[in-house]
């Protein structure tokens, strides 16, 4: 139980309600912990928003459980913001936790696989860039992070390509594999259990390929990560 967890507390209001998303083949539910984003994680990626791969390693972010905009749901054009981006990716859905896992133990913990959304507030993204401020404004807003149901690795295995595409009014905008991933599903997991103690209910967002652009209302997203699952998203 973490530090300031009280079973029976006399809250002053209701608890915040677990975010939980739905298991491919059981009516039992994933509850979600934290949602861990890794940067320029495709090479192509990273090159069209302006950087070197081969010198700026990926990086990590955060964005919040609540943040989550379930399947079947709507994405609201956020507020503040007038340069709204999507970017696909493959989520690694965490079973089992641990803290300095090796890389050659990483994929015993990992509970199964998702398609997601990372929308971006790319303006306010791009202002807390060069402010060198922090991306939550960017990042971490109001149902950024649609997500399709989680894929047990229990049925799929870990996968470590297969493509992954993203079409916009049916007209394909992002298209790459998953062996275009600079750090792969198990190093993902050994950095990122250096820096944060991972529990059973993590996500990780394991980086977008290239080709990220901007939303209008109106627009239809289907996203899909092969053999793992799909997004299907209206702007509204
Ligand atoms: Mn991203």
């Amino acid at each position: 139980m973490p530090d300031g967890a009280t079973p029976q507390a006399d809250y002053l209001f209701p608890p915040a309600p677990v975010t939980s998303l739905p298991v491919s083949g059981s009516d039992a539910r994933f509850p979600v912990r934290r949602i861990y984003c890794v940067g320029r994680n495709y090479a192509a990626h990273a090159v069209e928003m302006g950087h070197d791969p081969d010198k700026e390693p990926p990086f990590f972010f955060q964005k919040n459980p609540d943040s989550i905009l379930l399947p079947g749901s709507d994405f609201p054009y956020p507020t503040k913001t007038s340069d709204v981006h999507f970017e696909m990716e493959h989520v690694i859905a965490i079973g089992t936790g641990g803290s300095d896992i090796a890389v050659g133990d990483a994929l015993d913990h990992v509970f199964g696989y998702a398609a997601g959304l990372d929308m971006t507030r790319r303006d306010l993204q791009s202002q807390a860039k060069k402010a060198g401020r922090p991306w939550e404004v960017g990042k971490a807003f109001e149902r950024s992070a649609p997500m399709s149901a989680i894929a047990p690795s229990s049925q799929i295995g870990h996968p470590d390509h297969g493509r992954i595409w993203l079409k916009v009014n049916g007209e394909v905008r992002q298209d790459g594999d998953l062996d275009q991933l600079i750090w792969k599903t198990p190093e993902i997991i050994a950095y990122l259990s250096g820096l944060f103690d991972l529990a059973p209910g993590d996500l990780i967002m394991s980086g977008t390929p290239a080709g990220v652009g901007s939303v209008q209302v109106g627009d239809r997203l289907e996203g899909t990560v092969e053999g793992i699952g799909s997004v299907s998203v209206a702007v509204v």
